[in-house]
C-alpha cells in the first residue's frame, strides 16, 4: 500500500467508526481480534446490500426461490462436504514472538515484496513455487520457502520457525445441556450447505423444475489464523449464496452465465469498471471443476468480493452417500433420442458473496475527501457517495430555526415521509454543520423548511453530490425519494 492509499484506508475506517457503521465488538474490554459491530447506519447500509442482492437473485428470477436454514447442522453434514477432513489453512509460528501466521500469506507478503521492488523474475518463481505447494500440501515445502527468502517474523524480526502445520478453520462447540451426551458440533464455516441438505425439500414443496437455484444469506463462521484488513477478513461473518442445480453436462454454460450476470450486479451500482477483474482459480477446491474470484480493487489492492464456482455434482453425491438418502431430480423432458433424461444428481453452480467485504467495498468506494475551499476561506467535507438505494438515511429534514413553528413543520414532513423511507430529523447546529454530518453519512437529500414553508409549502432541497438547492412544493417530496431510491434504478 502506498502511503496515501494506506492514510486513505485508515480514514475510512475511522469514518466508519465514527459515523456509526463499525465498531469493534466488545470495544469497551479492549476488543475481540476480527469480529466486529455495526451501528446505526452500518446496520441500514448492510440491510440494503442485502435487500439488493434478495430483490436481483430471488425476486428477479422466477426459478430461484430463498431459505433461511439453521446455524446448527448435524455434525455429519461436516463430515460428508469434507469440512471436518479438508478446511485447513497451513500456519507456522514463530518461536520467539509465539505469533501464529498463515505460510501461504507470508510467501504471498514477500512476492509483493519483491513486486515493490522490480523484481519481478524472482516474484514470479516463487509464486509458482508456492502454488505447487499448496496444490499438492506439501507443507515441507512451504516451510523452505520460508527458510530459503529469508522471511522474518514481523514481530521478533527473528527466522526461528516451528514445521507448518495444517489448521482446521471451524469452530466446534458442545450440542446439548448434559454434559454426557453433549455432542460436538460446528458452527457452520459457510451456508452453502444448509442449501444442500435441503435441496429435495425445496424441490419437492416448491415444484422446482431444473435449472433452479436456492438462496440465502446468513452468517459463517471460521476461525481464521491471521485477521487483518478491517472487516474484510473476520472470525463471524456473513454470506449471501446462491446454489443453482442444472443438468450435468450444462454446467459450463451456466457457469459463464452467472459470471457474467453477477458482475453485471456489482456494475450496476455505478462502480468505476476497472475497479473490477477476474480472478481464475488454478487451484481448485476439491469440490470444483472450475471456480473464478471477482476481485476488487481495495486501497491494499485487488482482493476477492465473491466466487463463482462450478461444484460439480460432489455436495449432494456425498450427502447422498453419507445419509443414505437419494439426492437426486427425475428429469422428464427429452433428450435427442426423444427419451427422459431420468434420474440423476444435479451439478451446481454456486455463487458466493461475502456480505461483510462488498459492505467494505461500498464503504471504500463511496468515500470523498473534497477540497472546497474558495480563494482564503477554507472548507472541506467527506461525503460517502453511495447509490440512493444503499444510503442509509433516504433524507434529513431540517428547520432552520428551532422556532417560529419551523421544527412542527418539519416532523410533520417527516411523519409523513417515514411512512416509506427511513428519514432524519435534525434541528442542532447550523444548517452547514447538519448538511456536512448527513453528506458523512451518504444521504442523497436535505429538505430545510423556512418561513416561507409555512406560506406556500414549499421546502428548499439540497442534493448531497452537487450540493445545488431548488425550491420545490412539500407535496411532491415522497414522490421525488421514492423515484431516486427506487429498486429499478438498479434492477430493471
Ligand atoms: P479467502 O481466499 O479470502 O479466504 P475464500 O476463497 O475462502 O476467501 P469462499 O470460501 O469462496 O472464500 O467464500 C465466499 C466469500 O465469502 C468470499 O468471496 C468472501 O467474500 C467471503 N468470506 C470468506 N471468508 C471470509 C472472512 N473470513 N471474512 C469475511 N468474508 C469472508
Amino acid at each position: 500500500m502506498s502511503k496515501n492509499t494506506d492514510e486513505l484506508f485508515k480514514n475510512v475506517i475511522s469514518h466508519a467508526k465514527e459515523y456509526g457503521f463499525v465498531f469493534q465488538s466488545s470495544e469497551i474490554y479492549d476488543g475481540l481480534s476480527a469480529v466486529y459491530d455495526y451501528g446505526q447506519n452500518g446496520s441500514e447500509l448492510k440491510n440494503n446490500i442485502k435487500t439488493y442482492w434478495w430483490k436481483s437473485m430471488v425476486q428477479m428470477h422466477q426459478n430461484i426461490v430463498g431459505i433461511d436454514a439453521a446455524i446448527f447442522m448435524h455434525p455429519t453434514t461436516w463430515k460428508a462436504s469434507g469440512h471436518v477432513d479438508g478446511f485447513n489453512d497451513p500456519m507456522i509460528d514463530n518461536k520467539d514472538s509465539k505469533k501464529r501466521y498463515r505460510a501461504d500469506q507470508l510467501l504471498e507478503d514477500r512476492i509483493a515484496k519483491y513486486q515493490n521492488q522490480g523484481k519481478t523474475d524472482k516474484a514470479e518463481q516463487l509464486q509458482a513455487a508456492m502454488d505447487a505447494a499448496l496444490k499438492t500440501d506439501n507443507l515441507t515445502a512451504l516451510r523452505d520457502l520460508i527458510i530459503g527468502h529469508e522471511i522474518a517474523c514481523p514481530i521478533s524480526g527473528t527466522r526461528n520457525w516451528t514445521d507448518v502445520r495444517q489448521f482446521n478453520l471451524m469452530f466446534s462447540t458442545q450440542f446439548g445441556a448434559m454434559a454426557d451426551d453433549a455432542e460436538v458440533i460446528y458452527l457452520r464455516p459457510e451456508t452453502a450447505q444448509g442449501i444442500f441438505v435441503n435441496f429435495l425439500n425445496v424441490q419437492k414443496t416448491g415444484r422446482m423444475k431444473i435449472p433452479f437455484g436456492i438462496a440465502q444469506i446468513g452468517k459463517a463462521f471460521r476461525n481464521e489464523v491471521i485477521a487483518r484488513q478491517f472487516i474484510m477478513r473476520m472470525r463471524e461473518f456473513e454470506q449471501m449464496e446462491m446454489q443453482f442445480f442444472v443438468r450435468p453436462g450444462t454446467e459450463m454454460e451456466w457457469y459463464n452465465y452467472w459470471k457474467q450476470t453477477r458482475l453485471k450486479w456489482h456494475k450496476a451500482l455505478g462502480t468505476n469498471p476497472e475497479k473490477y477483474r477476474f480472478h481464475d482459480h488454478t487451484k481448485l477446491a476439491h469440490y470444483a471443476n472450475a471456480a473464478v474470484d471477482i476481485e476488487f480493487e481495495f486501497p491494499f489492492g485487488f482482493k476477492e468480493v465473491e466466487g463463482i464456482h462450478s461444484r460439480t455434482d460432489f455436495d449432494l453425491s456425498q450427502h447422498q452417500k453419507y445419509s443414505g438418502k437419494k439426492m437426486q431430480y427425475f428429469d422428464n423432458d427429452l433428450n435427442e433420442e426423444g427419451k427422459p433424461y431420468g434420474n440423476y444428481v444435479p451439478y451446481v453452480i454456486e455463487t458466493s458473496i461475502g456480505l461483510d467485504r462488498m459492505f467494505l467495498l461500498t464503504l471504500v468506494n463511496a468515500y470523498e475527501e473534497q477540497d472546497l475551499s474558495e480563494g482564503d476561506k477554507k472548507d472541506s467535507r467527506v461525503v460517502l457517495k453511495l447509490h440512493p438505494c444503499l444510503a442509509p438515511v433516504k433524507a434529513a429534514v431540517f428547520p432552520l430555526l428551532k422556532k417560529d413553528g419551523l421544527p412542527e413543520k418539519a416532523r410533520e414532513i417527516v411523519s409523513r415521509l417515514q411512512l416509506d423511507h427511513n428519514v432524519a430529523y435534525e434541528e442542532k447546529d447550523a444548517i452547514g454543520k447538519r448538511y456536512r454530518r448527513q453528506d458523512a453519512i451518504g444521504t442523497p437529500f436535505c429538505i430545510t423548511v423556512d418561513h416561507q414553508t409555512l406560506e406556500d409549502n414549499t421546502v428548499t432541497i439540497r442534493y448531497r453530490d452537487s450540493m445545488q438547492q431548488e425550491r420545490v412544493p412539500v407535496d411532491n417530496l415522497d414522490r421525488m425519494i421514492s423515484d431516486l431510491v427506487s429498486w429499478k434504478n438498479l434492477l430493471a
